[in-house]
């Protein structure tokens, strides 16, 4: 998979792609799935959700442009896929999901792959982890329309942000934000269709 669908097509940084050669994807889907597991497609993760296509994950993990030791946001955290394959780079993940009953699955599902640097909440990622903020880098796996404010603020200076921003409801362009003088300084990178984010970011 990772020969075939990701280093082919473009992806290069040597950090993101081991770690997408060690983290098992099918672990982050149920037994009926397993055998697709390993095709670089989205896969039904529950509630009308979805795992993201490891393309994408390897693209998006990559933008972040981690060296490893950073303390790294991700909002949706789903499956937990995209989480675990931050945790092999990065000392810490702050992962935040607003759906209760996913939550509560990938809280178990963690536990049982033993990742200790995982730190998952039950809430409105809109909002950010102000807690633990600043961050050193921000990972965005729902939609909005627009860079949330509260993430941007909780991002570090010269911190980079990835986010699929669009208004419509299949594609949006996977953006990526560095923070340059407290402003969002934004790059395009791309078609992508990921689910919309929900919570306070819909009404604005
Ligand atoms: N990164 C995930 C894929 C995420 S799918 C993985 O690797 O599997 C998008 C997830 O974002 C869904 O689980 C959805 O419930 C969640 N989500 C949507 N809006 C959200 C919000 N405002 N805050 C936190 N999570 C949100």
């Amino acid at each position: 998979m990772v020969e075939q669908d990701i280093e082919k097509r473009g992806v290069k940084d040597a950090l993101a792609l081991k770690a997408m050669r060690k983290v098992q994807r099918h672990l982050f889907v149920e037994q009926s799935l397993w055998p697709k597991a390993y095709n670089d497609h989205p896969l039904p993760i529950g509630e009308g959700q979805t795992i993201s296509q490891p393309y994408v994950v390897a693209l998006m993990t990559e933008a972040l442009a981690l060296r490893g030791g950073e303390r790294v946001l991700e909002v949706g955290t789903g499956s937990g896929y995209q989480a675990a394959v931050l945790a092999e780079i990065v000392k810490e993940v702050f992962t935040i999901e607003v759906r209760p009953e996913l939550y509560t699955k990938v809280r178990e599902r963690l536990q049982k792959l033993g990742y200790k640097n995982i730190h998952l909440k039950q809430g409105d990622g809109y909002l950010g982890w102000p807690e633990y903020a600043p961050f050193d880098a921000i990972i965005v796996t729902a939609s909005p329309n627009h860079i949330p404010p509260p993430l941007l603020a909780q991002l570090k200076e010269g911190g980079r942000l990835i986010i699929p921003l669009g208004s419509t409801t299949f594609y949006q362009n996977l953006t990526l934000v560095t923070k340059k003088g407290g402003k969002a300084e934004v790059k395009e990178l791309g078609a992508v269709a990921f689910v919309p984010l929900v919570g306070e970011g819909q009404k604005k």
